[in-house]
Order: C-alpha cells, then structure tokens, then sequence
C-alpha cells in the first residue's frame, strides 16, 4: 500500500504542469465562446485528443497511479481551465469507467475504444442512469431490459434524462432494471453500439451553467441490442440475481449495498476535484483583481473585509483538496471508507466551490458580475457540483448513515 503523500512527486509535476498548459493556452481562451454558444467544443476536444489528454491510456495512468492523485491532479488542472470544455472532455470517462468496472475484457477492448473514436475522429461516450423520475432515489428506475432469448438480443425501452453527451454519443452505456422485485439490485448496464435503431435524443437542456458540456434525454423505444452488450455478461447477470432473490429472501442484501456505496465513495473524490479546479480558478482571478484594484487611494486587498474573504476562500480551497486526496488515495489503496470519506470530500469540495466563485463576484464587485470577466462563468458552473454525482442533501445522508451503522438505501 502506498503511504499518503501529500505533495505530487517530480513526475506528477510534469504531468499537471504539462495539462495545466493545455488548460492555459487552448481551453481558457476559448472558455467564453463555448458558454455562449451551448454547444460541445469538438475542436477543442480534438486538440485534447491530438495531444494524448483525451484517450484511455491517459486516464488509465492516472487511474492506476497508487498515491491515488493522479485523478484528482488531472481533473483540478482541466476543471481549472473550464468546466463546461472540462466535461465535455471527461464525460466519456464516466462511461468509459461504467464498461471498466462491469464489463469483460473482450467488451472493454471493443466498446472503449469506440467512446474516444481517434484523433482525426473524435467520438464521446454517454452514461445514463437518471431518470425523470429516478434522479437521487436510484432504486425509482423505469427502463426496462427485456431479454429475448430466442434471438439472444435485450429489449430496451424508457426514457433517460440529464445524460452527459446523450444522443450525440457514438456509445451510450444505459442502466435498465432486469428484475423490478429487487429495486436497485436488479439493476444492469448495457451497451448501446453506434447507430442502433429505438435509440434517439429527447430534449437538448438549456443550462445555467458548464453550458459546453451537452445535457439531454435519451429516448430509447425497442432498442434491439445483442446479448453481448450486456455488460459482464448473462452468467454473472444471473449468479447476481440469483444472489440477490437468496438475501431478499433472508432479508438481508447489506453487502450488495455496501459494494453500490464502496463504487461511488471511489468515484465521488473526482467531483470533488473538479470542484477544487473551479474554485482554484476563481480565487485567483479575485486575489489578482484585488491586488490590482484601487480604491480610496489604495489597493483594495489593504481593507482586511477583501483580504479575510481571500484566506478564508484559499483555506477552504486548501482543505477540499486534502478531503479528495485523502479520499483518493484510500480508494486506490482499498481503504475501507468508515466515515464515508469519498462523500465528504465531494460534499465539502462542491459547496466550497458554489461560496468561493460568489466571494470572487464580490471582490470583482460589477466587473464581477459582467461576462466580461471569468468568475461570473465560474459562479454558474460551480453550482453543478453540489447536484450531479449525488446532490449535498444526498451525500450528508450517506455520511451520516455511515456514521450511524445505517444502510444506505
Ligand atoms: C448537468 C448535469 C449533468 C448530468 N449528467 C448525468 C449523466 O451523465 N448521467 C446520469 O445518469 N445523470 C446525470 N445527471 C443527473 C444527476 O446525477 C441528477 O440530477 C442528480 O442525481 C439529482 O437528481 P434529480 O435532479 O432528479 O434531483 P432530485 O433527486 O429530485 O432532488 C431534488 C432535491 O431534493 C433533495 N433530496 C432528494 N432526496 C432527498 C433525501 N432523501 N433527503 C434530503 N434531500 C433529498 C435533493 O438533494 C435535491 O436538492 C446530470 C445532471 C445535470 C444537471
């Protein structure tokens, strides 16, 4: 196990610098443009690809890196460029990780590289789990997967909302229920190859914020997909039922629960990066301008109301990369998560993020609340984080729980 370290070593260094350019130089400077415009930035997203940042060896090398801050490095620097471009860059991830972590070696080497397409080809992978009815409470979940035995072909039909690159992604990876008795064990996750009839965009999202990154329903009406896209399998779908109806029998089911929370408590670090990114950005925008700004004869750091916003932003800053660090490194590690440490550092890092970029407004004062400068931008896409991979209220109830010895329901 590697020890908890709380610097990047010299390599790591190389890495982040390296994607802090990227965000620098091509990411920032069209950031603006891209908001505006409510539309995924495909040439950005191809210079990502051109330069290895958008691929799956770049991700797997972080993913696999044992201090566990490979991830969370990444992620600050990309998020740190701009959100929305950010998503639009890592959202094939989400899917990317659904086929990791649930499908076989033969899905993963043929539906992951079709996600990230090549570089004079970029395609992007969607995730889509939640539902209209179905956002927080999983378990609520509509879509059905029929299985047609006599084709060997699953039958999906329902509506999916709020998906990251729903309908205009070249591979979709749907959460569908198999069995309805078993609620949210009786969950399984499908591949959606390219083309595939039945499958079509519902509405395109208009967005307060992160508005680069394409949100939409996803309409999926006798999606015919073949067996093989389930994704594990249908021997290991029908051990896990089979396990699942023995425990709902018993009346048990706590370690199928405890293996769902284990997955997001190793996922949730992420977003808390993503989080410390935006913040980051924000609070040095407002630290320059206040350095910068004269009034009364002076700069407006010298009044302590300008300069206590500013260490309290940076010592909230500071401590929500340590939460998703420390989070980080014990998912790597296979750290037992007793205080549910990958939900607080995400409920922490997400809400420091939504404060931090409403202090830089008021330190820019109406420049602050222009679009001439970042930190409005900034503001409407930190509010994300507090809602998608579980809302604050959600992850306060999954800490708590824990804490309590409760399930997690
Ligand atoms: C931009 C964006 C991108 C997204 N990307 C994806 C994606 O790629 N794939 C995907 O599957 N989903 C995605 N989502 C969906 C996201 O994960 C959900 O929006 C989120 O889980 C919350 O669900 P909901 O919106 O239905 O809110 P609800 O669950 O309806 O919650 C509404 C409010 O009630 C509160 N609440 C609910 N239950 C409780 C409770 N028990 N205790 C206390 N408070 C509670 C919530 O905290 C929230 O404040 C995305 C969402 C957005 C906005």
């Amino acid at each position: 196990m590697a020890e908890f370290i709380m610097e990047l070593n010299d390599e790591q260094k190389e890495v982040r610098d390296w994607i802090h350019g990227f965000a620098a130089d091509v990411m920032r400077p069209a950031a603006a443009e891209w908001d505006e415009r409510e539309e995924t930035p495909w040439p950005v997203i191809q210079e990502a690809a051109k330069i290895g940042i958008y691929s799956l060896d770049f991700y797997a090398q972080q993913y696999f890196d044992p201090t566990g801050l490979g991830i969370p490095m990444a992620m600050e620097e990309l998020f740190w460029g701009d959100a929305g471009i950010a998503l639009s860059i890592v959202g094939t991830g989400l899917a990317a990780v659904g086929v990791l972590a649930n499908g076989t070696e033969e899905q993963i080497g043929t539906w992951i590289p079709q996600m990230y397409g090549d570089v004079n080809d970029v395609k992007v992978a969607a995730f889509c789990s939640s539902e209209p009815d179905a956002g927080s409470d999983v378990a609520s979940m509509r879509t059905r997967a029929v299985y047609d035995e006599a084709k060997d072909e699953w039958v999906l039909n329902g509506t999916k909302t709020w998906a990251t690159n729903g309908g205009i992604a070249n591979v979709h990876v749907v959460v569908a229920v198999v069995d309805p008795e078993l609620g949210s064990k009786g969950h399984a996750s499908f591949i959606v190859p390219p083309n595939t009839p039945g499958l079509s965009q519902g509405q395109k999202f208009q967005k307060h914020g992160i508005r680069a990154s394409h949100t939409a329903e996803v309409v999926l009406e006798d999606v015919r997909i073949p067996g093989s896209c389930l994704l594990g399998g249908k021997e290991k779908l029908d051990e896990r039922l089979a396990r699942a109806r023995e425990r709902a029998k018993a009346g048990g089911g706590e370690r199928v629960k405890n293996a769902a929370m284990a997955t997001f408590e190793a996922s949730r670090p992420a977003v808390g990066a993503m989080a410390v990114g935006t913040a980051r950005a924000a609070y040095e925008e407002a630290l320059e301008y206040a350095k910068t700004r004269e009034q009364f004869g002076r700069p407006i750091i010298d009044n302590q109301g300008v300069a206590f916003q500013l260490a309290d932003m940076r010592t909230s800053i500071d401590a929500a990369r340590l939460l998703v660090w420390r989070a980080s490194w014990m998912a790597v590690n296979g750290k037992p998560f007793t205080a549910a440490e990958g939900s607080q550092s995400k409920l922490f890092a997400s809400e420091t993020a939504k404060k931090v970029t409403g202090q830089a407004i008021q330190i820019l004062g109406g420049n602050g609340f222009t679009r001439e400068y970042p930190v409005e931008r900034m503001h409407r896409d930190a509010a994300i984080y507090t809602i998608f991979e579980g809302t604050s209220e959600i992850q306060r109830l999954v800490i708590a729980r824990t804490l309590a010895g409760m399930p997690i329901r």
